[in-house]
């Protein structure tokens, strides 16, 4: 019996209401997905959450479209990072991010070739073990391409470890404007679907859930479709659409928590843990099934360029393309005038440099908004901020605490509870930017355990608590010398997941 629920959380955004959703409701007929080929490419090392990779090509190289250039160090959580398209190393330089993030970064020119590994090509052998799947993931170089960049190598093993029941995928993109996941599910459905199933057998769960808005009918048809051509495949799993509310924002973990199981998580808490369940990104689970099924590492991900001061555009873009080549090629961005934005207009951060900003693997839109002169005032006491806060936090009165140092206080409040979701900034009549500071100090908090996570250096798991190690992340073929200790499954019949291979081929 399908679930006809509809799932959602309190408070947010609606659409209607503040923001203009309406662009997105009739896109995918009208654009087709189109295609970049940059004249280069700028791939930083770290664009993942964990240390980063280390340059393993030399000014004067010449690579070909899917080579690593920059290999995990040992005994570090991290990943790889491989070109998108082939060329001569130009560069290896240091680079500071938007998100603040330096790091260094390969400059590849493009010698226009489209030259490719010979290696990527379709894998004969689909008898992989659950070990095998993850490992390819891992050499992949995924990382979750909703915006936490975990790799999803370590996240997957983690949840195998952690027994968990539920694996979710997230096709709800909630963002005004923003349509690459959406975009992802209607080109390629059944490489989402393939991808979420071999990753639901690759960590022992059984159930499979795509959890997408009511209102976007289109998706939920090529979900409904795609799972319909292969549950024969899967029968040892279950598969079910999950039916949301739209409003923003709504993939949060967190949130999604909430909605499904009703069960409110601590800062502390994880849905493994807490609910038995993981939750992936739907063009996570596209690029898994390129790189279990066509032996495609991460170089490529679909961006959204959209926003109100320009068209909206669904682009399959290499990794390391510059912002500037990507808006130029739509050939509206001057007319406009707008701000560019390096991720979703209400999270996103402006940008002033885009000759020298990439586009990295958790870029899924880049947002072109007019300019406007929002009156800035003192705080009228309206309440919008508290009234649309997802965490329930009120943004005003955190606000004024930090501003008269009252940190401690700030924290007490649910300062560090804040998701960085722009809601109160977007919507508060004072001009007030809420989010920059509270963000900020929430993200202070965060970063001690950040720390701790990545380099693993001696940090106790509190219980609740998540942990990776290196040995999550690194293995497999491509790194076998950095390898630490893979974990072996059983190789015998029962263990090895089968990995069926006609699923909906990419053109
Ligand atoms: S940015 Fe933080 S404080 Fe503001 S609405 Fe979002 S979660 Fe609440
Ligand atoms: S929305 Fe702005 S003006 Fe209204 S209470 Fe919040 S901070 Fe004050």
């Amino acid at each position: 019996m399908p679930d006809r629920r509809r799932y959602s959380f309190f408070k947010g955004l609606f659409p209607g209401d503040v923001l203009n959703f309406s662009k997105r409701s009739h896109y995918v007929r009208e654009i087709m997905l189109e295609r970049i080929y940059p004249s280069k490419v700028i791939l930083p090392m770290k664009m993942h959450y964990g240390v980063p990779a280390v340059p393993c090509v030399r000014i004067g190289d010449t690579v070909l479209a899917g080579q690593c250039v920059g290999i995990p160090e040992k005994g570090t959580f991290s990943v790889p990072v491989h070109t998108g398209i082939s060329g001569t190393v130009t560069d290896v330089k240091p680079i500071t991010l938007p998100n603040g993030i330096s790091t260094r970064a390969v400059v590849i020119k493009n010698d226009n070739k489209r030259a490719r590994l010979e290696s990527l090509k379709p894998r004969s052998i689909m008898k992989l073990s659950a070990t095998e799947a993850i490992n390819i993931i891992t050499d992949a170089g995924i990382c979750g391409m909703g915006g936490e960049g975990i790799p999803t190598g370590a996240k997957l093993r983690r949840a195998k470890k952690e027994g968990v029941k539920d694996f979710l995928v997230n096709c709800l993109q909630s963002e005004p404007y923003s349509t690459s996941d959406l975009t992802a599910i209607t080109e390629y459905p059944d490489y989402v679907v393939n991808g979420a199933a071999a990753c639901t057998r690759a960590i022992g769960a059984k159930r499979c859930f795509f959890l997408i808005s009511e209102q976007r009918k289109e998706q939920r048809e090529a979900l409904e479709n795609s799972i319909e051509r292969l549950k024969d495949k899967f029968k040892d799993l279950t598969f079910d659409i999950k039916l949301f509310r739209e409003r923003f924002p709504q993939g949060y973990y967190r949130l999604v928590a909430k909605a499904l199981y009703g069960k409110s998580l601590g800062a502390r808490d994880t849905l493994e843990r807490t609910c038995g369940a993981v939750l992936f990104n739907c063009s996570t689970m596209l690029a898994c099934w390129e790189a279990i099924s066509d032996n495609i590492p991460m170089m490529s991900r679909i961006v959204s360029i959209t926003g109100d001061a320009s068209g909206i555009h669904n682009i399959l873009v290499p990794i390391g393309t510059p912002v500037s080549e990507l808006i130029n090629s739509i050939g509206d961005f001057k007319a406009s005038g707008g701000r560019i934005i390096w991720g979703n207009c209400l999270t996103g951060i402006e940008i002033q440099d885009p000759d020298n900003t990439p586009i990295i693997k958790l870029t899924s839109a880049i947002s072109i908004i007019r300019r406007q002169v929002v009156p800035k005032t003192p705080c009228i006491h309206c309440g919008l901020c508290s009234e649309c806060c997802p965490m329930g936090l009120s943004p005003n009165t955190i606000y004024e605490m930090l501003n008269q140092g009252l940190t401690q206080k700030a924290a007490e409040e649910g300062a560090r509870d804040c998701i960085a979701c722009g809601s109160c900034s977007y919507i508060c009549p004072a001009g007030i930017d809420l989010t920059a500071k509270i963000a900020a100090f929430a993200g202070e908090g965060r970063v001690i355990e950040v720390n701790s996570l990545l380099y693993n250096s001696g940090h106790t798991a509190s219980e609740g608590e998540l942990i990776y190690d290196p040995s999550e992340t690194v293995g497999g073929s491509l790194l076998e010398d950095y390898g630490g200790q893979i974990e072996e499954d059983g190789r015998d019949e029962e263990g090895r997941i089968v990995l069926p291979f006609d699923g909906g081929k990419k053109v």
